[in-house]
This record gives structure tokens, C-alpha cells and sequence, in this order.
């Protein structure tokens, strides 16, 4: 259970914060409260939850500035958050300021209708990360693997899907010297397909196309190859 999602609850009014947090509980999340932003950012900082539950109107910091602090530490990037607001023209005051939450909820809501957001905006979360780790950005090298495409400074590079698995593996894996054997079990894997054996074949495709980028792939002498560690 410890991969369960942690949550921060920031909210004045006890008997709501309280049936949040026990709501949040009982779904199995790992939850922690505050009755004011600044204890909120505090408990932020401290549990870097990946979500918060965040009220707009608080005594002292408002939920906004709250965001807003959150939104600009680099070490919470990620973390969502979904306002809480108290009557539907504060939402609307909110949704035109562009507020940058992942989402909010009215209040009064049913405790299902909380859970099912939470759940939604963890969700959409986690593909959020997963779509930026399908993407391998090295200096003006880019490999999306969703689209099947690498750029060089902008222009296509038109792979084979043999030379495209090559180049991501090398890619992810910057500095590190792969033998032949290793590279061909890579680019082979689980897939049934027929490739050339010859890493060399590959590798010498994937430098012609790159062209102006060739080196980035090295010939270690007698060993195989790794992608360029820049200094
Ligand atoms: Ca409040």
C-alpha cells in the first residue's frame, strides 16, 4: 500500500475538512489537512502529496495564492490540484481568471462526486507523465514514441521501426556502451519480426539519416556503441 496517493487537504471549515479527510481515508488515499495556506504549503512541502484539495476562501493566504506558490516550485511539479469553492459565482470568478487547476468542485458536493473527480484527475495525472516519459528529448533530438516520429532540429528523420527502436534504446541510455548482442536482443525483443542481424547495417542507416547529427551515436572499438553523453 505504500504507492497509495497522498492528498492535502487545505480547507478552514472542520466538519467539511474533516469529512473530506475521512472520505479521502476510507478510499485508501493517505491524506493529511490543513486549516490555512500556510500550514497547507507546509504539509506541501513537506509530503509532496500528488494531489491537493485546495478551498479558495482562507483565512490569511487564499487558495489561489496557494496554487499560484505551488504551481511555481519546481519541486511540486506534477502535483495536482483541484479547487474548492464555495458558490458557483466564485467558480466562475475562478474559471475566468485561467486559474491553472487541474479541476474544481462546488460546494456543497456528495461525497461520490468528490471521489470521482479525485479519481479522474489522478488518473489524467498519471498519463500526463507517461505521455512526457513516451517523449526522449536530447538537445534538438527528439523521439516521441506515441508518434512514431524523430526530429532533428525540427526536420523529420524518417526511421525504420528497427533503427527507431535502436535509436530510442541508445537514446534513453545516454553514455552507457551496449554490445551488438545486447543491442539486436533490444531491437528483436518480443517482436516477431524479421530484421536484419547486422547491428552495423542499422546503426550506419540511423547516422546517414541523422546526417548533421551522426555523431551521436559512438563506436566503442571492439565493444558496440552508446549515445553521446554531453559533458
Ligand atoms: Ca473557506
Amino acid at each position: 500500500m505504500a504507492t497509495s496517493p497522498k492528498i492535502v487537504i487545505v480547507e478552514d471549515e472542520p466538519d467539511i475538512r474533516e469529512a473530506i479527510e475521512y472520505s479521502l481515508k476510507h478510499e485508501g488515499y493517505r491524506v493529511w489537512s490543513a486549516a490555512d495556506g500556510m500550514r497547507g504549503l507546509e504539509l506541501i512541502r513537506e509530503y509532496t502529496p500528488d494531489m491537493i484539495l485546495l478551498d479558495l476562501m482562507l483565512p490569511g493566504m487564499d487558495g489561489l495564492e496557494v496554487c499560484r506558490r505551488v504551481q511555481s516550485d519546481p519541486m511540486l511539479k506534477g502535483v495536482c490540484v483541484i479547487m474548492v469553492t464555495a458558490k458557483s459565482d466564485e467558480t466562475d470568478v475562478l474559471v475566468g481568471l485561467g486559474f491553472g487547476a487541474d479541476d474544481y468542485v462546488t460546494k456543497p458536493f456528495r461525497n461520490g462526486e468528490l471521489i470521482a473527480r479525485v479519481k479522474a484527475v489522478l488518473r489524467r495525472g498519471k498519463l500526463r507523465d507517461e505521455v512526457s516519459s513516451n517523449l526522449v528529448r536530447i538537445d534538438d533530438l527528439i523521439i516521441d514514441s506515441l508518434r512514431h516520429e524523430v526530429t532533428l532540429a525540427g526536420a523529420l528523420v524518417v526511421l525504420t521501426a528497427t533503427e527507431f527502436r535502436l535509436l530510442r534504446f541508445l537514446a534513453l541510455n545516454p553514455g552507457r556502451v551496449y554490445s551488438r548482442d545486447l543491442l539486436l536482443n533490444h531491437i528483436i525483443g518480443d517482436h516477431a519480426v524479421v530484421v536484419d542481424r547486422n547491428i552495423d547495417v542499422h546503426v550506419r542507416a540511423i547516422r546517414r539519416k541523422l546526417g548533421a547529427g551522426r555523431d551521436l551515436i559512438e563506436t566503442i572499438r571492439g565493444v558496440g556503441y552508446r549515445f553521446q553523453m554531453k559533458s
